[in-house]
């Protein structure tokens, strides 16, 4: 099979069939079609991508699950005649190709017209026409339709194209303000009576013509239902919902979180690594979690090895010597920052006003990264507890002594060989020290689970490296699992009563079977995890802005830029909120709160998550992707404008920003 045919299987398995679409014609053409030569001049890599595209005069060729939905919904028969309004690229009229009779495609732009008939002469299609024209008015002279398909939004259903229905005929067509559009289908059952359905939330662009909107986007005049009563929109609503956030170190800032004061686990998610105003408002949460509702554990997504470092100095304990400096590796800005310095000097001080060791607040790291740092960390710790295990130790771990500085070489290597040869190694390593447990902790628990963790996560990272070059789901659900064992272990080793906050992106922390993640990419997260685990006892936190600055770099292992963060696309989750005009806001999603807003917000929509790259001239594709928000976090935290992070450097030692001891410095 060649490439692109692959990729189209994959599209209709992947993005379309396991969608809910299951029609076989509408599937099978779907596999026939070539996507690619119907995109705009130079997006042939994204033709498969699940999402629309731009193409020539600022317009869109649709989404292929939406094309696939609308095919399905409007029941085409094999000898059909269809009409469809907006032919845009003229893909979704080249699908229609394949399985109706007849096929009439308007289009407004006459440059997309022309290239649209192009194409789908080039490719030899005989039964579909492109006519230049306004579509909202239909095509009199070779009507009735057995459906109509409209691939652009208006602000209500044209009245031409129900007329210009055959009886029985179906039409589906995307109403509504832009910004919460939603699918209509009408079936015409006799002259004078028509039925209609609402086929959810979609987002299209602008159906624009006599009775569409006119150019400015206000409605067009032969289109205006004088005295219609209007919905409230969902910024509206929203707006009505949004608790407005205080400044970040007033007391009430705090406060707004008491209602989840009571949960065993509290996620606090972030939309970008590299945002202040995620941090900040994370931090304020935290202090106040910590100081008035016994929380001890701060687990975020850094290395274990790293936060243990930053860990012994929050709670007054002794370094390690030799150890080298935490968070060498890139992204190093993710976790030194002034604001991450801000929270550790908290901490730290916080602590200090409290004898009991254990109930000093804890800050430990979930991920798997510094392989080499856990090796190291294991093998200091045995050298002091039991120098003979240490030894043996020593020769286990040599198996990847060639591989540490890049751990990734040992994946591909291995399989090059075809088998794993640390994997037996490394987990008679783990299994060694965990059996040891009730000698070694008898003496000093914090060490020991220190050294536990490591050894676990030298297990887990020999196996992510290895099974990363499978690529799929494996090695992301394995580094997820592994964040989660490891809170479990925290919560294990304090007791019945401790109570964890985890910071980590919203990726991790929002409940993957409700973004594209788990609904079509397999993939499982934490926030998942702790919900089967913990149900209403944990509580997902996302958070979200419309535009502002952002630390990232430009690719992996690149230096760390100030970068513009694009302003929400339209069809967004954020785009909404930005909307509701309130600069910066909790939204509380948990069920039996706000009913009727989160069951508008649960149509499937775009969300943007930007991790430590960020690529704003792909930004569709690289950074967006389906959710269902009030599904996905049980409150969501807004930013309208948010600005990067502040990356520590010597001048924050010199004003005196950072503690002397401060475990940051070199
Ligand atoms: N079906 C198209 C495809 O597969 O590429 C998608 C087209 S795009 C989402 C919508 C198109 O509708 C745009 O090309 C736009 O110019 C066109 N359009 C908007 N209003 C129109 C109207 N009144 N008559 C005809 N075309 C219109």
């Amino acid at each position: 099979m060649r490439d692109e045919e692959q990729q189209r299987h994959r599209m209709v398995e992947v993005q379309i069939a396991r969608r809910g679409v299951r029609d076989p014609v509408v599937l099978a053409a779907m596999r026939t079609v070539p996507r690619e030569r119907f995109v705009g001049a130079g997006m042939e890599e994204f033709a498969y991508a699940d999402s629309a595209l731009p193409i020539e005069a600022d317009q869109t060729i649709s989404q292929p699950y939406i094309v696939a939905a609308m095919i399905e919904a409007a029941e085409i028969g094999p000898d059909d005649c269809v009409l469809e309004v907006g032919a845009g690229s003229g893909y979704a009229a080249a699908v229609l190709g394949r399985i109706a009779g007849t096929v009439f495609a308007i289009e407004r732009h006459e440059t997309l017209a022309r290239l649209a008939r192009e194409r789908l002469a080039a490719l030899g299609y005989s039964n579909v026409e492109v006519r230049i024209g306004d579509g909202t008015v239909g095509l009199p002279e070779e009507a009735p339709f057995d459906a109509i398909l409209v691939s652009a939004g208006g602000p209500d259903v044209p009245r031409a194209l129900k007329e210009q229905l055959a009886i029985g005929g179906r039409l589906v067509v995307p109403v509504g303000e832009p910004g919460s559009q939603t699918l209509c289908k009408v079936t015409r059952r006799s002259a004078g009576r028509y039925e209609e359905e609402d086929l959810g939330a979609v987002a299209f662009v602008p159906l624009i013509g006599a009775q569409g909107w006119a150019e400015d986007g206000s409605r067009a005049a032969s289109n205006h239902l004088a005295g219609a009563s209007r919905k409230r929109s969902l910024p509206e609503m929203i707006a009505e919902a949004a608790e407005p956030l205080p400044a970040f170190d007033d007391p009430a800032f705090g406060r707004l979180f008491d209602r989840f004061a009571d949960r065993r686990v509290v996620l606090l998610g972030e939309a970008s690594h590299g945002t202040a105003e995620f941090y900040r408002a994370r931090a304020a949460i935290t202090r106040h979690l910590v100081e008035h509702h016994g929380f001890t554990i701060v687990a975020v997504e850094a290395d274990w090895p790293d936060a243990a470092a930053i860990d012994r100095y929050v709670r007054h304990r002794p370094g390690r010597e030799a150890a080298e400096p935490p968070f060498q590796r890139f992204p190093e800005w993710m976790w030194r920052n002034t604001e991450v310095a801000a929270l550790v000097a908290w901490m730290r001080g916080h602590n200090d006003g409290i004898a009991d060791p254990d109930r000093r607040a804890g800050f430990y790291g979930l991920d798997i990264y510094n392989m080499r740092g856990s090796i190291a960390a294991v093998l200091d710790y045995l050298d002091r507890v039991d120098p003979e295990a240490a030894q043996v130790a020593r020769e286990r771990y040599g198996c990847l002594t060639p591989w540490q500085r890049d751990p990734a070489t040992y994946g591909r290597s291995a399989l090059r060989r075809g088998y794993a040869e640390c994997e037996e190694a490394v987990i008679a390593q783990c299994r060694a020290l965990l059996a040891r447990k009730l000698d070694y902790a008898r003496e000093d628990g914090d060490s020991f689970l220190d050294a536990a963790q490591n050894a676990r996560l030298v297990a887990s990272a020999e196996r992510y490296y290895r099974i990363m070059y499978y690529g799929g789901a494996e090695s992301w659900n394995l580094r997820d699992r592994h964040m989660f064992e490891t809170l479990q272990n925290l919560l294990d080793a304090k007791g019945p009563d401790a109570k964890a906050i985890v910071w980590a992106h919203n990726s991790h922390i929002g409940d993957a079977r409700h973004t594209d993640m788990g609904a079509v990419r397999d993939e499982l997260n934490i926030g998942q995890l702790c919900r089967e685990r913990f149900g209403r006892e944990a509580a997902l936190i996302g958070f979200g802005t419309h535009t502002g600055t952002v630390a990232a770099a430009t690719d992996w292992d690149g230096a760390m830029e100030v970068k513009r963060v694009l302003p929400s696309r339209r069809d967004s989750y954020e785009r909404l909120c930005h909307d509701a005009g309130t600069p910066r806001f909790l939204l509380d999603l948990s069920p039996g709160r706000h009913e009727a807003l989160r069951r508008r917000l649960a149509e499937p929509r775009l969300e943007r998550f930007i991790g430590v790259i960020y690529r704003p001239e792909t930004e569709l594709w690289s950074h967006y992707s389906q959710a269902v928000l009030p599904e996905q976090f049980d409150a969501y935290v807004w930013f309208d404008e948010a600005q990067a992070v502040t990356p520590l450097g010597p001048e924050h030692r010199a004003r005196g920003t950072v503690p002397d001891t401060y475990p940051f410095e070199e």
